[in-house]
């Protein structure tokens, strides 16, 4: 069975957790979610049940009923939905974290999405406080809101030994940026969310080519900085 969103291609109706298994596949094969980091939650559609994946594991292995169904604050398993079949498998450590988006980020995401990709630490040690880029880029316009003249703005946080210790700080984050779509933490990753899975996965996509093509153009015009200068200047509306 398909159905049709407004403004999207038709996508194949399956439950939640069989869609968290197909993203996880997805984010390995992009590097997001290697060597058991990363995850995603996603919100039933009546924001009453959140499922997340189990922590520590090869995220491309997750099986649907290896995954957790929570209360809509992530805070406790859902009264009215089974455990996971493996009573070994432990919840996310990302879970206080797609929690804290949820609650503050705004529009109110229905899926938040973490992702361990060596081109969004690359910019944690790039930028200090914020990841900046004004480049013009087309690719842009895949965030929600945005044109591609607009400048990208997203906090970058200090990492914790603990990720659930992350809590106070990225919620800091996202109260002090409320257009960015993303936070994130350096030496390590970053928390991407949307409306919808769609949403938060194209705005993923869309984030980290932008954080590829940003570190590309900085390394290039380092190497190109004197009279051989090979990258074009591109003028755009923010200098
Ligand atoms: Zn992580």
């Amino acid at each position: 069975m398909m159905r049709h969103n407004k403004s999207d291609v038709a996508v194949a109706t399956i439950s939640i957790p069989d869609r968290i298994c197909e993203l996880l596949r997805c984010f390995y094969t992009l590097g997001w979610c290697t060597a058991s980091g990363g995850g995603i939650s996603i919100l039933s559609s009546d924001r009453s049940i959140a499922y997340v994946a189990p922590s520590g594991v090869q995220k491309e292995r997750v099986q649907p009923t290896d995954i957790f169904a929570l209360d809509a604050a992530c805070a406790a398993p859902h009264s009215d939905m089974p455990l996971p079949s493996n009573p070994v498998l432990k919840m996310s450590e990302c879970t206080p974290l797609f929690a804290e988006a949820y609650r503050f980020a705004l529009p109110a995401p229905g899926a938040v999405l973490h992702s361990h990709a060596l081109e969004v630490l690359m910019c944690t040690r790039l930028f200090q406080r914020e990841f900046r880029s004004s480049e013009g880029l087309e690719m842009v316009k895949g965030l929600p809101g945005f044109s591609n003249e607009d400048e990208v703005v997203l906090p970058i946080v200090e990492n914790t030994p603990v990720e659930s210790e992350l809590v106070g700080r990225v919620r800091a984050a996202i109260l002090a940026y409320p257009q960015a779509h993303a936070v994130l933490v350096r030496n390590h990753g970053c928390y991407i969310w949307g409306t919808t899975w769609e949403k938060a996965t194209t705005t993923a996509e869309a984030l980290h080519y932008i954080f590829e093509a940003t570190e590309r153009l900085r390394a290039s015009r380092a190497l190109h900085s004197g009279p051989a200068r090979t990258l074009l200047s591109i003028p755009h509306a923010h200098g």
